[in-house]
């Protein structure tokens, strides 16, 4: 049985911390496992490799870029390995393309395809503990290529997928919450958690976990466990929603902060002016979430948000549209958040929304744009009522 574990930049951020890992995986190597090891850059490196390429230029080619960031991963399987042959555990670190890790699409922002896990096997033979560079592999140009910020994580999963499907995450937070804890005090530590609902709140802004490793854990059913490096807390484990799992309605309430909202009416109601609105927004790569549009006595409305700091370029594209369409009339909103409501149970149970309305009623808590997901509903609120609206859903649905 191989178990993977992954540990976060901020988790091997010094060779203090890599010697402590160290002793760690030492002691469960000599009670017999067999361990595959993925790290993450040390610290803010990745940030700092970013930034030296940009001292250059501001667009670096994406191929030198991905080779550069690839280091990263490099140093800290290197530091690792020494650290554990020098207390006498077998060790040997791997590159991406070195432990068969193949991928395909665009340099900086790659997709695994394929990853050799009798090659991983082999190696497992003669040592204890293999050590993979996290977040890169190699193109079938034989090019270094790196799988987008975040990406570590992926290589853990996909690399449990093709092993034993345990997979185990270390990193600076103790589990999944039922709510950001800086917002919310006393948010509890959840135990267990499906990979839908884990899916949904990485997409709706939980920094736990990259949400393209949780798609692939569901896909290949690794078992994931997310926890805090070096700690016995208890952690949360990912998997698939069982009869065992507590049914909560809601699991959790996730808010993304620094949210621009944007209102659009007078909208011209032809064939192709939401098109085009929309086209406008893409050439200036805004990034556009929440789109809600209607439609009353020939007037249509569009509403949608976007992330405070693309604020120049939704500029920009507000400019294009309102010079292709002169009756348009606009209106943002900077000081936003979104707030979201996530719960597997939302699937069965009705009257969610009713309640949360309630809430937003009873607190009497403006909101301006609400969206809802199969397993979610999501409310664009001030940025200063977030603390008093997480801590109002927390108790109505004791999160
Ligand atoms: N080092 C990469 C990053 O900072 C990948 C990772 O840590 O998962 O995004
Ligand atoms: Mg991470």
């Amino acid at each position: 049985m191989t178990t993977v574990l992954k540990f976060g930049g901020s988790s091997v951020a010094t060779v203090e911390q890599i010697q402590a890992i160290a002793s760690y995986l030492k002691g469960r190597a000599d009670a017999g496992e067999k361990l595959v090891v993925v790290v993450s850059a040390m610290g803010k490196m990745t940030d700092s490799l970013i930034a030296q390429a940009r001292t250059i230029t501001d667009r670096p080619e994406r191929r030198e870029l991905d080779r550069l960031l690839a280091i990263g991963e490099e140093q800290t399987i290197s530091l690792l390995s020494i650290a554990l042959n020098s207390l006498g555990t077998k060790a040997l670190s791997l590159t991406g393309a070195q432990a068969g890790i193949s991928t395909m699409g665009l340099h900086t922002k790659s997709k695994i395809k394929q990853i050799n896990g009798e090659l991983l096997r082999e190696k497992l033979v003669v040592n204890d503990v293999i050590i993979v560079a996290g977040f890169q592999g190699v193109n079938e140009h034989g090019d270094v290529t790196t799988l987008g910020r975040g990406g570590s994580d992926t290589t853990a999963v996909a690399l449990a997928a093709v092993l034993d499907k345990r997979c185990e995450i270390y990193t600076d937070v103790d589990g999944v919450y039922t709510a950001d804890p800086r917002v919310h005090k006393t948010a509890k530590a959840i135990d267990r958690i499906s990979y839908d609902e884990m899916m949904e709140m990485s997409a709706l802004g939980s920094k736990v976990m990259e949400m393209r490793s949780v798609e692939l854990g569901k896909k290949y059913g690794v078992h994931i466990f997310v926890g805090k490096t070096l700690d016995s807390q208890k952690g949360t484990w990912i998997m698939e929603a069982t009869e065992t799992m507590e049914q909560k309605v809601v699991s959790s309430v996730s808010v993304t902060k620094n949210v621009l909202s944007v209102s659009i009416k007078h909208v011209p109601q032809t064939d192709s002016a939401v098109a085009d609105i929309f086209e406008l927004l893409s050439n200036r790569h805004v990034n556009i979430d929440m789109i809600s549009q209607t439609t009353f006595d020939g007037d249509v409305f569009l509403s949608f948000t976007c992330p405070l700091d693309e604020e120049e370029f939704l500029e920009e594209a507000l400019g294009d549209i309102m010079n292709r369409f002169t009756t348009v009339k606009v209106d943002r909103h900077d000081q936003h958040a979104k707030l979201s409501v996530v719960g597997i149970g939302m699937r069965d149970a009705t009257g969610v929304a009713s309640r949360l309305f309630a809430i937003f009623r009873a607190e009497a808590i403006p909101f301006y744009q609400v969206t809802t997901s199969e397993i979610s509903i999501s409310y664009t609120i001030a940025q200063s009522d977030v603390e008093r609206t997480v801590a109002a859903i927390a108790h109505a649905f004791e999160l």
